[in-house]
């Protein structure tokens, strides 16, 4: 028998899981850890609460939760509760999937100022993630900007944008659909340092833009290239641009505009006490592709900035760390030792690329003790008994169902649940 241990419950973890299941059979016992008592990562704090579809993906992992050789345990922070060293004595491999949660800076003058937040805090106050609840973003203004050119800074914009009535059958918590109720926000601008030619942003996401309820798209004809030039970009980027362009035709008769203002570089915010305006920096593309300022600058308005410029994992102590991410050869940081989706990679691919880099590891795994062998680690038992000698109580995949249980129970009519936001009514759901 062997034991492996998978820290993080996002879509790299259960597919690691998954893949370790499929090599061993009934031949190991597979712990997915995770700091929270509910499981899912990104999928519940990250994916926008309209992609419900997206969402469902949650069902596979319940599978694999379900399997007799996985056991989820969760309300254990790895770092805090137990070590990686430790963990290392009691399983035979031990995976990182802690993903990556916190968000890059800019790091430009002003960037301190009240009203600018990250997106993984904006993403997370809407989503019902414990920690950003009491955010309140600042919705009172008529000007918000979301800096980046991927897919996050189009969700930001279109969950600003939306209507109480477009967010029916979504799972957005109470308290920002009430807040965004009552948003002031007209016209929300992203920044982004490049051109159209470069943006991170998919067919789906801006295809949604041109369908709003009372918000259109606006950009600029003359920020594109020649039509011509759209032949040489691979196909998916090549309908990404299409759409954009064809924003330019749209009327801008909504009472809501999402602004496209490319080759803008925010050199810093200003305002008095909050931020009131960025000061933005024209560019235009150097010889390798990049952004170079043009010494030009203007301002743009904004009593709300979304930074959506990429994330870093969180460091755990003693675990080889740079760049954000865990430092790794594929996936692998040291003896036993291995990290996969974000924590691995940095925060880039869909939910979909989390899988091949997950069972990617369960191969180099299974390549250094194969299937059949045995090992002499003690894997949940002694992580159950090293616990409760600290006082930490580890829910299990049935608590999980109980709070899923809760939060459907107290849905709006129309919308699949309302996830409870505070630490404490987890608990108070499962009896603690
Ligand atoms: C705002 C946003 C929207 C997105 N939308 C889409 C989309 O529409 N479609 C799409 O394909 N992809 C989307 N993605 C990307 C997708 O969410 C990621 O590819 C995926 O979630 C990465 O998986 P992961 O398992 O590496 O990390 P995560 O999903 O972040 O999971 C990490 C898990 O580790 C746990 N954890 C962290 N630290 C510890 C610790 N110390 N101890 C124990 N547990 C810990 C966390 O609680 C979490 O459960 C989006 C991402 C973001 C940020």
């Amino acid at each position: 028998m062997r034991h492996f241990a998978v820290v993080g419950s996002g879509p790299a973890g259960f597919y690691t899981a998954e893949a370790l299941e499929k090599a061993y059979g009934d031949q190991a016992r597979i712990d997915i850890l995770d700091r929270f008592p509910v499981p899912y990562g990104l999928i519940r704090f990250g994916v926008a609460p309209d992609h419900q579809s997206l969402k469902a993906v949650s069902k596979r992992y319940d599978k694999v939760a379900e399997s007799a050789a996985v056991d989820f345990v969760g309300n254990v922070m790895v770092g805090r509760d137990i070590s990686v060293a430790e963990l290392l004595d009691l399983y035979d491999a031990v995976i990182l999937a802690t993903g990556a949660p916190h968000d890059r800076k800019l790091g430009i003058p002003g960037d301190e100022l009240a009203g600018i937040i990250g997106s993984a805090e904006f993403v997370g106050w809407y989503n019902g993630h414990p920690e950003f609840a009491d955010l309140d973003p600042p919705l009172g203004g008529e000007h918000a900007a979301i800096i980046g050119a991927g897919n996050v800074a189009l969700d930001c914009a279109r969950i600003l944008s939306k209507t109480h009535h477009e967010f029916e059958g979504s799972d957005i918590v109470s308290h920002a659909l009430h807040a965004l109720d009552r948003s002031a926000i007209r016209t929300i601008t992203i920044l982004g340092r490049r051109g159209p030619h470069q943006i991170a942003m998919t067919p789906k996401e801006l295809g949604e833009l041109a369908h709003l309820e009372a918000a259109v798209p606006v950009i600029e004809p003359h920020d594109f290239p020649p039509v011509e030039a759209d032949d040489a970009l691979e196909p998916g980027l090549r309908k990404s641009v299409g759409l954009l362009r064809g924003f330019a035709d749209l009327e801008a008769d909504k009472a809501k505009r999402i602004v496209f203002d490319f080759f803008a570089k925010p050199v810093a915010f200003e305002g008095d006490g909050k931020v009131e305006r960025i000061v933005v920096e024209r560019t235009v593309l150097d010889e390798s592709g990049a952004a170079r300022g043009t010494g030009e600058t203007y301002h743009v308005p904004a009593s709300l900035v979304v930074t959506a410029i990429g994330y870093s994992t969180s460091p755990i102590p003693h675990v080889p760390f740079g760049g954000g991410k865990f430092v790794n050869e594929s996936g692998r940081i040291g003896e036993r030792l291995f990290a996969v989706g974000w924590a691995r990679r940095g925060p880039t691919g869909t939910i979909g690329t989390n899988r091949p880099d997950g069972y990617e590891v369960a191969d180099q795994v299974a390549a250094g003790m194969p299937p059949g062998s045995t090992g002499d680690r003690s894997g949940s038992e002694g992580l159950k008994r090293l616990l409760t000698e600290r006082g930490v109580m580890p829910s299990d995949y049935d608590d999980w169902r109980k709070i899923e249980e809760a939060e459907v129970g107290q849905a709006r009519p129309g919308c699949p649940r309302e996830k409870f936001v505070r630490v404490e009514h987890w608990l108070q759901a499962i009896g603690r």
